[in-house]
């Protein structure tokens, strides 16, 4: 203990009453002891302190301390005292609460399955599709979902990642152009295999936009999108090759078709093929009518996908 002007009087008051315990009867010292315990948990439990974020859960029962206070016996010298410990009631959730935000999905809140608008009859069959991915806890089967831009494809991945966090899985999320740009700037140093260590320590990878290479314009008018380069190509298939092979869950989206994958790369649309099966290698075919953005802007401007 570091002795400063303010806890000098705590001490020699602990001083003094250890003094005096040694000659009073056992049963008195308990009783002391007891008393105190009691006051000072009362003291702790009551204390209520501000959630760190606004969106954290709150918890009546321990005051969002994430810790209670509670009595048990120091057996080496058979009194009561208090012992910290965590919360039950809020345990769950707060690690709930933590896989989401380490998870990097900003928008797990808004982007549920229940927020998912189901207006035109492919929707509500991905909806079905997707929470039944979401479900098989046990699987480490893979989503992918392609197609058309501004289908909703991006709240759906993230509605599953939620789910998965809910089973307590570690969600790793990956905007494609903003990853593929990082790993690119580490490339040959040590941090590269550092941030694939980061990657895959994860039980769920959600590649976010894969491919996204920018529109192809003639005159102002787009004309398709621009392809991936080799070293794109290469750092896709070290990641989902490394997903392939540790046996991780993969969720990916992209706004390409199934052909532009197979004339990208082979290789990759054949891993996402196989390990997404069926029944998850989902493409939304190309029409406007599904792009929200053109129909629905104002209500779903603020997701992605
Ligand atoms: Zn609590």
């Amino acid at each position: 203990m570091n002795l400063t002007p303010n806890n000098i009087s705590e001490f020699e008051k602990a001083k003094c009453e250890f003094e005096e315990e040694q000659n009073m009867p056992h049963e008195e010292v308990f009783a002391r002891h007891e008393k105190s315990v009691a006051e000072e948990m009362q003291k702790f439990n009551s204390i209520v302190v501000a959630v760190q974020n606004e969106d954290e859960p709150g918890c009546q029962v321990c005051g969002n301390k994430r810790q209670v206070a509670v009595r048990e016996i120091w057996d080496l010298v058979n009194l009561p005292r208090i012992k910290l410990v965590q919360c039950q009631s809020c345990a769950g959730q707060i690690k709930i609460y933590n896989l989401g935000k380490m998870s990097g999905l900003d928008n797990l809140k808004t982007c549920t399955f229940l927020e998912y608008t189901t207006r035109l009859p492919f929707q509500i069959d991905l909806l079905q599709t997707a929470r039944r991915f979401a479900k098989t806890e046990e699987s480490d089967d893979w989503f992918v979902l392609l197609g058309q831009s501004g289908s909703g494809k991006t709240h759906l991945c993230t509605a599953i990642c939620g789910e998965l966090i809910k089973q307590e899985k570690k969600v790793c999320y990956l905007r494609w152009a903003v990853e593929l740009k990082h790993l690119k700037s580490l490339a040959n140093t040590p941090e590269y295999d550092n941030e694939f260590y980061r990657i895959f320590k994860n039980d769920v990878i959600f590649i976010d936009d894969l491919f996204k290479c920018g529109n192809l314009f003639e005159k102002d008018k787009k004309i398709g999108l621009a392809m991936p380069t080799d070293a794109d190509i290469r750092l896709a298939f070290e990641l989902i090759d490394r997903a392939y092979a540790e046996k991780k869950i993969l969720i990916i989206s992209s706004e390409r078709t199934k052909t532009d994958l197979f004339e990208i790369d082979e290789a990759i649309a054949g891993r996402l093929k196989q390990r997404a099966g069926q029944e998850y290698f989902l493409e939304i075919k190309k029409d406007k009518a599904k792009n929200y953005r053109h129909n629905d802007t104002k209500k779903r401007k603020d997701i992605d996908g």
